[in-house]
């Protein structure tokens, strides 16, 4: 029996001795939901510095993209009427890039890309499929023509519209009937027509007020029978500035003021009259040193006369050039600033 209780104190006793067993069973649960606890909380403190991160990541691709967008660039055609873009390139237009302005229902107007990323792209796009497209740089040119009309005008006008470009044309009275018609033409393919002078014979032009305004009306009635415009830009032959004159260019100018006439001088030539054997080249090299020089707009001289041949060889290259370059061309109108090379003096 003794043995017995011994036994069965054994048995207690080996138990007892076994319950360290289920002690490290319970600790180990014990380091599990320590483990748990650290580790949410290290987790839970973690996340709003992941967050931060992510949002700082995040902020810094958007500000990229508002850079992108500050300097978006526009393309724009030339001469909406020309351009009749196809649905399809209107669709294409429209799903890639951020905005699409239309001109009229056939045409492009303007088309802004957002995404200068893309704006090779575009380029090449738009190029295959149209020849009037200008990435623009903001700036204008007006190309203007002097002492027309002459045996080239037919074919300076043929240029500018297979070019679609508008002119302006500041005419003479060439006493030569068969080119007449080409003041006409000058005004219904859309350039400018302006005036000046009728006789281009400086001494009897700027001998006193009353010739000037002689001049001036007369060529105004010319046009006006050729044309039925009454045209109100003017450019003094010689420019504003000329050495010539007998008379103070302000009384002039004062006369030109009051019957509404704006006069236009310019910042830019080729110096086709000035020299007539400079190449087509040295001409065009001429122009753009001036045009790149310009902070804002151009207005170009050039002329439309008999001896200056290379002006009309020229003139495709240097479209060519000044819209490869971002020029916007454009024909002078009544809204555009003039350059003028002496000011009026109110009194
Ligand atoms: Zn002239």
């Amino acid at each position: 029996m003794a043995e017995k209780n011994n036994f069965q104190k054994n048995i207690i006793e080996e138990k007892s001795l076994n319950e360290p067993v289920d002690v490290g069973y319970n600790r180990k649960q014990v380091d599990r939901i320590k483990r748990f606890l650290v580790g949410s909380f290290v987790l839970v403190c973690s996340l709003p510095v992941y967050l931060g991160l992510y949002t700082m990541v995040k902020m810094n691709s958007l500000q990229k993209r508002a850079d992108t967008v500050d300097k978006s660039i526009h393309i724009e055609l030339q001469d909406i009427d020309m351009v009749s873009p196809s649905d399809e390139l209107r669709d294409e237009l429209s799903r890639n890039y951020v905005m699409l302005d239309t001109g009229t229902e056939d045409s492009v107007d303007k088309v802004e890309i957002r995404d200068s990323e893309n704006l090779m792209t575009a380029q090449n796009m738009i190029g295959e499929k149209m020849n009037d497209v200008v990435v623009s740089n903001g700036k204008r040119v007006y190309l203007t023509f002097d002492d027309g009309p002459s045996e080239h005008t037919a074919e300076l006008l043929d240029v500018l519209a297979e070019y679609n470009v508008k002119a302006t044309f500041f005419v003479v009275r060439n006493p030569d009937p068969s080119l007449w018609p080409m003041y006409e033409r000058i005004v219904s393919e859309g350039h400018t027509l302006a005036m000046h002078s009728y006789s281009h014979v400086y001494n009897e032009i700027y001998d006193s007020k009353e010739s000037f305004i002689d001049d001036v009306s007369k060529l105004r009635e010319f046009l006006y029978d050729q044309t039925g415009i009454e045209c109100d830009l003017y450019r003094f032959p010689g420019g504003s500035s000329n050495s010539v004159m007998g008379v103070d260019v302000q009384e002039l100018i004062s006369y030109l003021n009051d019957e509404g006439i704006t006069y236009f001088d310019w910042n830019a030539l080729s110096e086709d009259a000035v020299n007539p054997s400079l190449s087509a080249g040295e001409l065009n090299a001429n122009v753009m040193s001036y045009v790149r020089t310009n902070e804002g707009d151009s207005v170009v001289l050039m002329h439309d006369i008999d001896a200056c041949g290379n002006t009309l060889e020229a003139l495709p290259a240097l479209i060519e050039t000044l819209r490869k370059e971002g020029y916007t061309l454009r024909p002078i109108d009544g809204n555009t600033t003039p350059v003028q090379h002496i000011k009026y003096k109110c009194e």
